[in-house]
């Protein structure tokens, strides 16, 4: 059969015909698969949802347990026969209880990523290429200016900061489900072992994470009882929306941190007056999306949601044929 009988966009999001299911569809479907917990891909108000239990986990946790009608969750590399489509999930390296969905009918093989990411990250199973005949990925940073440099340097910089300044505050913007975590875990991992303060918009994820096994230290929350002497030296985390409010001004002396793959842009960093960005990102740079394509064996690759031309011109001078999938609906709100 043709690949795009077995996959192909609709408004709602990406179809399976005979399989009768969405995967991550923006708007409410009788059948949802989902890849991961992050807004714009897992949305509430579907019949059923078959996701990865911690999938399940974080949407019930944002959206409340009757965020859908009945719930299914999908042990990772299991095979799960919907009508008489193969289905199973296999980590994407992106946030806890991210997957890659890999759909197979009548001897064709499409993986669907999601958002994906090759970069270490203890906070997360690491992503498995899967051989198939078609892949979709995601394309975010789908242009060779994106390069990640390793994310324990970018912590270091963070952390010779706070000694450089102990009498002033770190405010480290990070989005709530997954780089908020990872930005604490590396921390940790880098021998920073003072409480971490956090915005009350993390604490119930952060709590999922370490009821999961993936120990962040000690949190306390980040609120003002003694004065602002209290965060001297401090490393707050909070969701980035949150340093633009008074929230932050509690804080003595601040200084305000990133943590985006987007901060490679200067310009980026100048226009949010972030004046320590941190170039840590949840999403594969170039050099993971080039390789990643080459190790599935893809024939075909269909490009979503980001810089797609790049990607594809990249993929027609190496032979591999590909096209934009042109799916609307996805700002990742975890870049
Ligand atoms: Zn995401």
């Amino acid at each position: 059969m043709r690949a795009s009988d077995l996959l192909h966009p609709r408004p709602e999001g990406l179809y399976c015909p005979p399989g009768d299911f969405f995967i991550d569809p923006v708007r409410p479907v009788d059948r949802a698969l989902i890849t991961h917990g992050h807004s714009d891909h897992a949305r509430s108000g579907h019949r059923s949802v078959l996701a990865t239990q911690q999938t399940l986990d974080i949407m019930a946790l944002r959206y409340g347990e009757d965020f859908a009608g009945t719930t299914q969750a999908a042990p990772l590399g299991e095979t799960i026969a919907l009508n008489d489509v193969s289905v199973s999930f296999h980590p994407a390296g992106h946030v806890l209880g991210s997957a890659q969905i890999s759909v197979e009918h009548q001897g064709t093989r499409i993986v669907a990523s999601g958002d994906y990411k090759r970069q270490k990250d203890a906070t997360c199973a690491p992503f498995e290429p899967i051989r198939c005949d078609v892949f979709i990925t995601e394309a975010t940073f789908g242009l060779p200016v994106f390069r990640h440099p390793p994310d324990t340097e970018e912590i270091a910089r963070l952390l010779k900061s706070a000694a450089q300044f102990p009498e002033r505050s770190h405010l480290v913007g990070a989005y709530a489900l997954g780089k908020a975590q990872r930005v604490m875990r590396l921390l940790r991992d880098a021998g920073y072992d003072r409480p971490l303060y956090i915005h009350g918009a993390l604490a119930r994820l952060s709590e999922y994470y370490q009821s999961q096994g993936i120990d962040l230290g000690v949190l306390e929350p980040a609120t003002v009882e003694g004065g602002k002497d209290d965060f001297a030296g401090a490393i707050v985390v909070g969701p980035p929306s949150a340093f633009a409010d008074r929230w932050a001004r509690r804080f003595p002396d601040p200084i305000s941190c990133f943590a985006s793959g987007w901060m490679r842009i200067r310009q980026r960093a100048k226009q949010g007056s972030v004046e320590l960005p941190l170039i840590i990102s949840d999403h594969a740079d170039w050099d993971e999306l080039t390789a990643t394509i080459k190790e599935t064996g893809a024939e075909e690759i269909w490009v979503t949601h980001g810089r797609e031309e790049a990607l594809v011109r990249w993929c027609e001078l190496e032979g591999i044929a590909a096209r934009p999938l042109h799916l609307v609906g996805y700002e990742d709100e975890g870049d």
